[in-house]
């Protein structure tokens, strides 16, 4: 089946399928109420705003307001957050803390804030989850690679590098609240969590504000609180060769999504594509899929888990997928084929969406 083809097919199992709710409860897969209550209510508006430029991507936010000033202050302290967020894990700030336990933490260990640290642990949690597949020293090759300038390492500097490549390698020590790297030439990237976490640190801001309709998105990942009144969110997953098209839509009601892409940041060379998903045993570009959508209850979840169909390929990284209760899939192969884990199947679907749902609105693709 093309990717183009497998759009039909979508349609049919979005037909079939129950909006992602985070919690798999009774309630929450429920059909949506009737027509009359799907107006939105009088008072307030939905309120919205994309900054582009923080952890070198896009973030949106959007979120149902009775107070339009509160609203744009909710909204003023996410983006505040991803700042933050930013300022503390970008590996691209030589003044960030992870910066920092690179220059020092193959020499001594280094005393990190509480922040980090959780992070740290939930992205060793995520390594040993996927099998290795996710690892944040994957920076110890990946370093090397520069997508913008076309530039990656020999096969000589690969192969020097490569013994730093391993998760654990990473040693926190809860009672310090420090990180040591247990070898020389060990440095960490958050890149492939951090984003995810930054929408959870936002859905949670909006949360303790008493928000109860909105979305965070940060570049491929997502998180949405409620649903559009009646409506699910609708996020759209793109064509990997075909930017405006998109190949499928996933309705979520307190749900995260994130996709991962070979198309986000590449170079193509000699037939090849370099992109920025490394494989952590080869220290190449991880190629074993075009693009991989998680589904989960937190955007921490599914951005730590989206990178894995790339390393392990499609079966491996759907049984591991299939394993996680709170877990849902769509993987496009590289002959253009889509799979989809076991809660999508047409069979297993609890009651219908309406055909309508499919056509809210909701957020960009990806
Ligand atoms: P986005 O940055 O758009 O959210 P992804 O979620 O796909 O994209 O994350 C890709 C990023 O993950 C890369 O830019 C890199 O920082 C990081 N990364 C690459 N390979 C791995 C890996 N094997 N394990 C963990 N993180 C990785
Ligand atoms: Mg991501």
């Amino acid at each position: 089946m093309s990717v183009t083809s497998g759009t039909l097919l979508l349609a049919s199992l979005l037909a079939a399928a129950a909006v992602h709710a985070a919690a798999r409860s009774p309630a929450a897969a429920s059909p949506p109420p009737p027509a009359s209550s799907l107006s939105t209510p009088a008072q307030g508006q939905w309120l919205s705003r994309t900054v582009d430029g923080i952890m070198g991507t896009r973030i949106y936010v959007e979120l149902w307001a009775e107070n339009e000033a509160s609203g744009e202050a909710a909204i003023d302290a996410v983006m505040a957050e991803m700042r933050h967020i930013d300022d503390t894990m970008s590996t691209y700030k030589p003044t960030s803390e992870v910066s920092r336990v690179n220059a020092l933490a193959a020499t001594r260990p280094v005393r990190i804030s509480p922040e980090l640290f959780k992070l740290l642990g939930t992205a060793l949690q995520y390594s040993r989850i996927t099998e290795g597949a996710f690892d944040i020293t994957y920076a110890s090759v990946g370093y090397m690679y520069d997508f913008r300038a076309h530039k990656r390492p020999t096969e000589d500097q690969i192969e020097a590098a490569l013994p730093a490549v391993n998760y654990r390698h990473v040693l926190l020590d809860a009672r310090t609240h420090s990180v040591r790297f247990s070898q020389p030439g060990v440095r960490i990237d958050l890149g492939g969590i951090a984003k995810g976490y930054s929408v959870d640190r936002g859905i949670e801001i909006l949360q303790a504000r008493g928000y109860s309709h909105a979305l965070v998105n940060a570049g491929g990942d997502s998180r949405v609180i409620g649903d559009r009144f009646g409506r699910p969110w609708v996020v759209g997953i793109r064509h990997p060769d075909h930017p405006d098209q998109i190949i499928t839509r996933i309705p979520l009601v307190d749900a995260a999504l994130s996709t991962s892409g070979d198309y986000e940041r590449y170079f193509d060379e000699g037939g090849v594509r370099y992109h920025h998903i490394i494989d952590p045993h080869t220290g190449h570009s991880a190629s074993k899929v075009r693009s991989a959508t998680v589904i989960a209850p937190t955007a921490t979840r599914t951005d730590g888990l989206s990178k894995t169909a790339f390393v392990l390929g499609p079966d491996e990284a759907m049984r591991i997928y299939n394993g996680l209760d709170d877990v849902d899939a769509v993987l496009v192969t590289p002959d253009g084929r889509i799979l989809y884990s076991k809660g999508l199947q047409p069979g297993d679907a609890p009651p219908a969406v309406p055909a309508s749902a499919g056509a809210a609105a909701g957020a960009a693709a990806h």
